[in-house]
C-alpha cells in the first residue's frame, strides 16, 4: 500500500464521522502522490501524518441572550491547522451546518491556498453553528461579543488572524473587532475584512470575486480567449458571487443566473447587479424578490436547477458540494468550457472527474478563490506598516497574485506530467513550500 493511502486510511479511522474532512484530504493527498513519491524522506519524517493533523483545535461554548431574554448556546470552533510558513490565517463561518468536519476540511484547504498566494500565511479556520439569518443586529452583536470573549485568547496579529466567510461579513467583523479591542486594549490587525474606518483595506470586499475572475481570465487568455460575450452562471448571491458577477460583467460577459439557499433567478437579458446588491447587501432579503422587480426574470425554487442553464463558464460561489456528478454531466452536455470555483469545495470528487474527462478547464477553489485571503494578507501588511494603499494599488497586486497562481499551478502540473490538471498543480504548488518549511523546522 502506498504511503499516501496508508495516511488516508488512518485519517479516516482516527477521525470518524468527518466526511467533508475525508473528502478534502482524499482530493489533496491523492493528487500529491507523484510529488510525495519523488521525496522518500517525507515518509521517514511522517510529514503527511503531521500535515493532516491540526496543530491545535479549540472548541468552546458560546452563550448569548436573544431578543426575548432567552439564553441561547452555540458551538464555537477555531482550528489552527498549520503555521509552518506564517501565522494561522483563515475565515470564520457562521452557518447552522458548521461542525468540526467542515471546519477541518476548510482549514486543510486553507494551508495550501495560503501557500499558493506566495505570501507568508499559515492555515486556519473557525466558526460557529450560529445562524445570523433573521437575527436582529443586537442579537448578532451579543453573539459576536460572546464568541470573541473566548476566541481572543487564541488569536493575535502575529499568531492567528481570522477573517470572514459564509455568514461573517462587515457587520460581524466589526462586532468581533470591537470586542477584541475592548478586552485586549490593542488596536491591531487581528482580523481582516475590517471596515475602512478602522484599519481595513480597500478592495478586500471585492477581492475573492474579482480574483476568481482574474484567474479565469488568465486561463481564457492562455487559450486565446476572453470573457467578452460569454454566458456565465454564478451560484450564490453573497460576497464572492456578487463581486465575481461585477468583474465578469465589466469584462463583457453576460451573467444569466444566481441563487441563494432557497432558489435561483434566471435573467436571459443579463443580471442587473444593482438590484441583487440592493436585495442582498442593503436589505438582507431573498433573491426571489429579483423576479418581482425585473421584467423577464424568472425565479425557481430550489438550487440544483441552476446548473441546467446552458453556459460557457460556471462559477460556483455558494458552498461545498453544490455541483454533484449529475449537475456536472448536464453542464458538460450543455457546453460548459470553464469552471472556476469561488466557493470552497463546491464540486464533489466525481463532479471534478466529469469535468476533467470532458476537457473542461477546471480551476480548483484553493487557487481560484485565493484572492480573498491574499488581499487579507495585504491588509495585514498595511496594518503592520501603518500604510493605506489605494484601491488601484491593491487591485493591481491582487491581479498579479492571481496570474502568478495560475502559472505556478500550470507549471507544477506540467512538471509532474499532468498538464492541464490544475487540481494536481494547485495542490503540489501549494504543498512544495509548506513541506520545505516543515522539513526545515524539524520534528514539531
Ligand atoms: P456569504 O455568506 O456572503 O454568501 C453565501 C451565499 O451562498 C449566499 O447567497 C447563501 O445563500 C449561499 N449559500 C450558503 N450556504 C448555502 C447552501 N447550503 N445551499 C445553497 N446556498 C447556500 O458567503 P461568501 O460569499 O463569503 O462565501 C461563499 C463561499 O466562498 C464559501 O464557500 C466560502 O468558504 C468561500 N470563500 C469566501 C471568501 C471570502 O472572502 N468571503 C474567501 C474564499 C472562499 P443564503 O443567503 O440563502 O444563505
Amino acid at each position: 500500500m502506498s504511503y499516501v493511502q496508508k495516511v488516508l486510511d488512518n485519517l479516516k479511522k482516527t477521525n470518524p464521522n468527518e466526511p467533508e474532512f475525508h473528502q478534502a484530504a482524499t482530493e489533496i493527498l491523492t493528487s500529491l502522490e507523484p510529488m510525495v513519491n519523488a521525496h522518500p524522506e517525507y515518509e521517514q519524517a511522517a510529514l503527511l501524518e503531521r500535515f493532516v493533523e491540526p496543530e491545535r483545535v479549540v472548541m468552546f461554548r458560546v452563550p448569548w441572550v436573544d431578543d426575548n431574554g432567552k439564553v441561547q448556546v452555540n458551538k464555537g470552533y477555531r482550528v489552527q491547522f498549520n503555521s509552518a510558513i506564517g501565522p494561522y490565517k483563515g475565515g470564520l463561518r457562521f452557518h447552522p451546518s458548521v461542525n468540526l468536519s467542515i471546519i477541518k476540511f476548510l482549514g486543510l484547504e486553507q494551508i495550501l491556498k495560503n501557500s499558493l498566494t506566495g505570501l507568508p500565511i499559515g492555515g486556519g479556520k473557525g466558526g460557529s453553528d450560529f445562524n445570523p439569518k433573521g437575527k436582529s443586529d443586537r442579537e448578532v452583536m451579543a453573539f459576536c461579543q460572546s464568541f470573541m470573549t473566548e476566541l481572543y485568547r487564541h488569536i493575535g496579529a502575529d499568531t492567528d488572524v481570522p477573517a470572514g466567510d459564509i455568514g461573517v461579513g462587515g457587520r460581524e467583523i466589526g462586532f468581533l473587532f470591537g470586542q477584541y479591542k475592548r478586552i485586549r486594549d490593542e488596536h491591531v490587525g487581528v482580523l481582516t475584512g475590517r471596515g475602512l474606518s478602522y484599519g481595513g483595506s480597500l478592495a478586500r470586499k471585492e477581492a475573492t470575486g474579482y480574483g476568481l475572475v482574474y484567474i479565469t481570465e488568465e486561463a481564457l487568455k492562455m487559450r486565446g480567449d476572453s470573457f467578452e460575450g460569454k454566458t456565465v452562471v454564478i451560484s450564490g448571491s453573497g460576497n464572492v458571487a456578487i463581486y465575481a458577477c461585477e468583474k465578469a460583467q465589466s469584462l463583457g460577459a453576460k451573467v444569466v443566473a444566481m441563487y441563494d439557499s432557497n432558489g435561483y433567478i434566471y435573467d436571459p437579458a443579463g443580471i442587473q447587479l444593482d438590484v441583487v446588491k440592493d436585495i442582498k447587501e442593503v436589505k438582507r432579503g431573498r433573491i426571489k424578490e429579483y423576479a418581482d422587480r425585473v421584467k423577464g426574470a424568472k425565479y425557481t425554487e430550489g438550487c440544483q436547477g441552476i446548473w441546467t442553464i446552458p453556459c460557457d463558464i460556471a462559477l460556483p460561489c455558494a458552498t461545498q458540494n453544490e455541483i454533484n456528478k449529475e449537475s456536472a454531466e448536464i453542464l458538460v452536455k450543455n457546453g460548459v468550457k470553464f469552471v472556476g470555483e469561488g466557493a470552497n469545495m463546491p464540486s464533489t470528487l466525481d463532479a471534478i472527474e466529469v469535468f476533467q474527462k470532458a476537457g473542461v478547464v477546471f480551476l480548483p477553489a484553493k487557487a481560484a478563490n485565493a484572492g480573498g485571503v491574499a488581499t487579507s494578507a495585504l491588509e495585514m501588511a498595511q496594518s503592520s506598516g501603518r500604510l493605506f494603499w489605494s484601491f488601484e494599488e491593491v487591485d493591481a497586486k491582487l491581479k498579479n497574485i492571481m496570474v502568478n497562481i495560475y502559472h505556478n499551478m500550470d507549471n507544477a502540473a506540467k512538471k509532474y506530467g499532468f498538464e492541464g490538471n490544475y487540481v494536481m498543480g494547485a495542490n503540489i504548488a501549494g504543498f512544495e513550500k509548506v513541506a520545505e518549511a516543515m522539513m526545515a523546522h524539524g520534528v514539531v
